[in-house]
């Protein structure tokens, strides 16, 4: 085992860590631990664009880009975040164009600027031109711009590395932390897969920055790799978990597959219609149509699929149109997603419409922070250097539903500030001790997966994890469809103690790994369906056909799950005690999903109803 030692840890090289980076490196010492090579982050597959109110094109203000999120999102959304997200969104836009990246630009030399959905005009007048782009390739260019300058900077990368554990001074699972004592994080345990050696990060500051957790779900845009590892190594430790209730579905999947086609084709005028060639949005949301938030499209598509309107031999998607537009336009706005439709689906988009069909893409959940990210342990504490940004966090700027192009902005903006906050914390603060056996856990766990002659086949138990979060806990929701996969899961839990790997090596051994990702999603999916039986409302993301109504006296609220061992108390400060279902008792033995809740920060927005 090989100990390392840096003032400041990032776990993760997508948008969010690299850009915690570029500040950190700029500071103090600074590692980037990766289990991809930096410029394979999933950052890197994002298409539409970043948005920001920079007005090059039309009118805007960052006041009404913080309205529309807070409204996209629900009323779910902590404004305070929304405010200086939205406020700090040029900037961000700004200081990627100084690191070089290359914008596409209107005829006058300005960053050019498109529509997405739910981003208006002066509260909901019109659709606006907000989102920043560079054709349908704007992840890559963020992802490829800040790695050259994280080089630049001198970064120590450790590639190919995976995080497996979180040192804290506390174990939160088993025991409240006695009054005036405070809880720490001291550093990291990886794992390097080229060689099977353990490494342990000793660090005055961590930031997580790990990225979403899609592989929960069989249908998702989302890449192999998301697999909610830092919501899953926070949440073991006894950290809580924000909203994970709430998770996006992203319209234009490639209908069968989830390929994603973005938003930007609707914002360049793409059409959805049903089989009977109707623009059907026009019925669910007049005034902006194809452009209403994503939860709204969503859930329309899949309503005219159950109605019996889907096209197709079995009706069961809808068809995005872009036959209408240039071709020329076509190639210069969406070349990439055009030719994922040849590609995968042997569609020519010119002459003929997608099927298309939600796919799961974002948890608006995640590990909860402060707007300095910092992470925290419950309401109110903070964990002592220990912070969080990006698809992994919940500051919470999303609510209960993401606009597009807000994340490739979130990331950047907090990424920003996490990694600003984590230097200035180590500038400060005095080195926490190791324990005396930091990776024991680890090489337990890992021993006894590889040891096991035989067992649960990982691809099996993953295989009907994600199909029972397809068919239970996706866009339509009820209390049997989530008590059915709380159930299901329950089992599945108790075949992956027993799962074994067929490699025994140790040299790049990506069977074992694969085995440790299933561990997490299944812990991040149990808290997901947890909170969804608890949250009898509908409301941005999350809607449950028995409660089809937002319900804001009773929910407006932000949901914590925390995980506690079996008999340890439940009166702790996890907040209030949670009002929904009786979730049925997990496995004997197994840890509790306790519920908690946090309040909403609302300053100038009350609550309204959701109209497009
Ligand atoms: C297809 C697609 C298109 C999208 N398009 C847009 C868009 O146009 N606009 C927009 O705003 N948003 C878009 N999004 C969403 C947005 O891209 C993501 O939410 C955002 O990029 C997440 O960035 P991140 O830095 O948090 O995580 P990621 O970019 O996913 O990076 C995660 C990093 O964590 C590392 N990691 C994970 N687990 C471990 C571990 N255990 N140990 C070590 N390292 C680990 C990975 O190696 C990786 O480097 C899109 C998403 C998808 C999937």
């Amino acid at each position: 085992m090989q100990t390392h030692q840096f003032d400041v840890v990032i776990v993760g090289a997508g948008g969010a860590g690299m850009r915690a980076a570029l500040e950190s490196s700029a500071r103090t010492r600074t590692a980037v631990i990766s289990k991809l090579y930096p410029t394979r982050s999933h950052t890197g597959a994002a298409q539409g664009g970043m948005c920001a109110a920079l007005g090059n094109v039309e009118d805007d203000n960052p006041e009404w880009h913080t309205f529309d999120t807070v409204k996209g999102g629900d009323y779910l959304v902590d404004q305070d975040a929304a405010t200086i997200m939205a406020n700090e969104a040029i900037d961000a836009v700004l200081d990627l164009e100084r690191m070089g990246l290359p914008f596409n630009r209107t005829p006058e030399g300005r960053i050019d600027q498109r529509r997405f959905g739910g981003h208006t005009r002066n509260h909901g007048e019109a659709a606006v031109r907000r989102a920043c782009y560079a054709a349908d390739r704007t992840g890559h260019m963020i992802l490829q711009t800040l790695y050259q300058q994280c080089v630049k900077n001198e970064v120590a990368f450790f590639n190919e590395f995976y995080v497996l554990d979180l040192i804290l001074t506390h174990d939160l699972t088993g025991r409240e932390v006695p009054d005036g004592e405070d809880v720490a994080v001291s550093g990291v345990v990886a794992y390097e897969l080229a060689t099977g050696e353990l490494h342990v990060f000793r660090a005055k500051s961590v930031v997580l920055a790990t990225g979403g957790a899609g592989k929960i779900y069989k249908t998702t845009s989302n890449a192999h790799t998301l697999t909610g590892d830092g919501m899953a190594l926070a949440y073991r430790r006894g950290l809580p978990l924000e909203d994970m209730e709430f998770f996006q579905f992203h319209p234009t999947g490639l209908a069968g597959l989830g390929i994603l086609l973005s938003e930007a084709a609707r914002g360049e005028g793409g059409i959805l219609r049903n089989a009977d060639g109707e623009r059907f949005m026009e019925r669910y949301a007049p005034t902006i149509k194809d452009l209403a938030p994503r939860d709204i499209v969503a859930r329309s598509m899949a309503n005219e699929v159950r109605e019996g309107r889907g096209a197709g031999p079995n009706k069961d998607y809808v068809l995005l149109d872009l036959t209408h537009l240039d071709p020329a336009h076509i190639d210069a706005k969406l070349p990439d997603i055009t030719e994922f439709a040849r590609t995968y689906l042997g569609i020519e988009p010119y002459t003929e419409p997608v099927p298309v069909y939600p796919t799961a893409h974002y948890a608006m959940g995640g590990v909860p922070t402060n707007v300095e990210g910092e992470v925290l342990r419950d309401t109110t504490h903070v964990v002592r250097g220990l912070y969080a940004a990006g698809e992994v966090a919940c500051v919470s700027v999303h609510g209960s539903n993401r606009l597009g192009t807000n994340s490739l902005l979130d990331i950047n903006v907090f990424g920003k500030r996490a990694g600003i906050s984590a230097a200035e914390y180590a500038a400060g603060a005095s080195w926490v001790d190791l324990p005396a056996e930091p990776a024991a856990a680890v090489v337990a766990q890992l021993e006894e997966m590889r040891d096991r002659p035989q067992g649960e086949r990982v691809s099996d138990v993953r295989r009907e994890l994600q199909q029972t979060m397809d068919t239970n806990a996706q866009v339509f929701r009820t209390a049997e469809s989530l008590r059915q996969a709380f159930q299901d899961i329950q089992v599945l839990q108790e075949r992956y103690s027993r799962v074994s790997v067929q490699d025994k090596g140790r040299m790049f051994n990506t069977d074992l790994i694969e085995a440790i990702e299933l561990g997490f999603l299944l812990d991040i999916a149990e808290t997901v369906v947890v909170g969804a039986l608890n949250r009898r409302e509908s409301r941005g993301g999350h809607f449950r056909e028995d409660y089809p109504k937002r319900d804001d006296e009773s929910f407006m609220e932000h949901t914590m799950a925390y995980r506690r061992q079996p008999g340890v108390p439940v009166d702790s400060p996890a907040g209030s005690a949670p009002k929904g279902e009786e979730v049925p008792p997990p496995g004997p033995g197994r840890p509790v999903v306790l519920l908690g809740t946090k309040p909403v920060v609302t300053t100038v927005y009350q609550p309204m109803e959701r109209k497009y």
